[in-house]
């Protein structure tokens, strides 16, 4: 049992204003597993003025001591890696296998891509008489989701102080205990005091005075498009920066020349990771439909090797976030089924042997149309749709049909063909043939958000851009 009762503020750890506490359910077990306090206003503000007044030093300190800190930071990290993983195991239930090696990874990951840019970017060009400087924006709101918990506060964080940012972090409260371990960590590594603080709570207690704050000078946002508005209209009084990672219902297009069955069975298994709770997840899986008999066949059997269980068993997929979710998930399966989608496998209730727990059969959808509930609502659960093209066009014009543009993936052998595709797709980052990269901009169009992270497009959202002209009148003159 987890009991974390204090903030970490101004670089010491104290007690909340009132004292008010969540309980955290650990969803493989629906038991209480740890209890976090949950701020008010008063904390908001305590968290800001500490970042303000940190602000100065820190944004004036060089790239060189940026760079000694944020060494010192993966140092820690990498030592806690285990006590990350084990957090997030408990309280979003992922496996272990993932926790361990996937998720505690990215923050490696996009630490040390934060140092390598840092150490080679410019924050001053000069243009004839003009001087170009890139300055930290200031104080940050960082709020962040429950999904991938590590991942949403490293991607933020990191580019943050690399700038010379100082931030107050807000975790979700369905994932706080990653969030405490990274206060640890930061501590550990000797961050200065009140350049990194953290206040845990929900929307209304935190996220809301957060967000409308006047002395805050920017928000990070990622979560559900109906938060990410709500942010954007209580920090327009203020006019601050408000950058939004959103929600996603991404195209996955299995070109007629690629191996059919080999991609059907790649989508279905990255879909059904973190049991399907991705933002980026390719959730559409879109074929030709003179084959949808043998994309289904293929669908059939990876799906048959996704196994469920205790995610600190040997299994590939753990339970889902909470009852909410849950419910939502087997809501949205219901809907499916009642629309006329075909159900290749899984459905509604709990898969079998599993009683407790909010554990979600893997489900595969076929003969799915983009008027379908199930097309175009973020399921964010296991849950795969298929759906039929007659051309590459038509193919385009579905993978496009969509209110969200986060992501889009693409397999084909022709690679001419594939790139002419992924360049139709309206999405922040479209992926051919698989590929990672952390230097890859990450973010989305239309509903899923603006603002880019990740690498060094994930510096720009934490800077201003300021001219000065006349700076050097000689150069100018020749
Ligand atoms: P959520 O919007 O419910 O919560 C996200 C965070 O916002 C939490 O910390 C929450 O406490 C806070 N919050 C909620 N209401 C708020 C308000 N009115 N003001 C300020 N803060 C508020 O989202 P979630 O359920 O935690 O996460 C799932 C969603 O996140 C999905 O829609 C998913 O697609 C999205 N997501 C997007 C990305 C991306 O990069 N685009 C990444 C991960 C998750």
């Amino acid at each position: 049992m987890r009991e974390y009762g204090q903030f970490y503020i101004g670089g010491r750890w104290i007690d909340p204003v009132q004292p008010r506490t969540l309980d955290v359910v650990n969803p493989a077990t629906e038991e209480v597993c740890g209890r976090v306090a949950v701020g008010s206003a008063a904390d908001v503000d305590r968290g800001v003025a500490a970042a303000r007044v940190a602000f100065p030093g820190w944004s004036a300190t060089s790239v060189k001591e940026r760079l000694e800190v944020l060494q010192n930071i993966l140092d820690v990290y990498q030592n806690r890696a285990g006590d990350l993983a084990a957090a997030l195991t408990e309280e979003m239930g992922a496996p272990s296998t993932l926790a361990h090696g996937f998720q505690v990874g990215l923050g490696v990951g996009h630490l040390t891509t934060a140092i390598e840019v840092l150490r080679d970017f410019t924050f001053e060009e000069q243009r004839g008489a003009t001087l170009i400087v890139k300055e930290a924006i200031g104080v940050c709101g960082l709020i962040t989701p429950w999904n991938w918990p590590m991942n949403q506060i490293a991607v933020k964080l990191f580019p943050a102080l690399a700038t010379g940012c100082t931030v107050v972090l807000k975790p979700s409260e369905q994932s706080p205990f990653t969030g405490q371990v990274f206060a640890e960590i930061l501590d550990a590594a000797g961050v200065p005091a009140g350049v990194f603080n953290l206040v845990q709570g929900d929307g209304p207690s935190v996220g809301v005075p957060l967000s409308v704050h006047p002395d805050v000078d920017m928000i990070s946002f990622t979560g559900s498009t109906r938060a990410g508005i709500e942010i954007a209209r209580n920090a327009a009084p203020s006019v601050k920066r408000v950058t939004q990672e959103l929600g996603g219902k991404s195209p996955n297009i299995i070109l007629d020349d690629q191996d059919l069955a080999e991609n059907v069975g790649k989508g279905v298994t990255t879909m059904m990771g973190n049991s399907g709770q991705t933002c980026s997840a390719p959730s559409r899986m879109l074929v030709p439909a003179a084959r949808m008999a043998e994309a289904v066949e293929a669908a059939r059997e990876a799906v048959s090797r996704v196994t469920v269980g205790d995610p600190n068993g040997d299994f590939v997929m753990g339970p889902v976030v909470s009852g909410a979710q849950f419910d939502k998930i087997q809501a949205l399966i219901q809907k499916g089924i009642d629309e006329g989608a075909a159900l290749v496998s899984g459905g509604t209730g709990r898969p079998d042997g599993l009683p407790r727990g909010y554990y979600v059969k893997p489900t595969v959808f076929a003969e799915v149309t983009s008027d379908m509930t199930i097309a175009r609502e973020e399921i964010f659960g296991p849950v795969v749709t298929i759906h039929g093209y007659d051309s590459v066009d038509h193919a385009v014009e579905i993978a496009n049909d969509t209110e969200y543009g986060l992501a889009g993936y693409v397999a084909g052998a022709d690679l001419d063909q594939a790139r002419a595709v992924a360049r139709r797709i309206r999405a922040g980052y479209v992926a051919i043939n698989d590929g990672f990269d952390f230097n890859c901009p990450f973010g989305g169009y239309k509903k899923s958000g603006n603002g880019r992270e990740w690498g060094e497009f994930g510096f720009h959202d934490y800077l201003e851009i300021k001219g000065i002209l006349g700076y050097a009148p000689d150069e100018a003159n020749g």
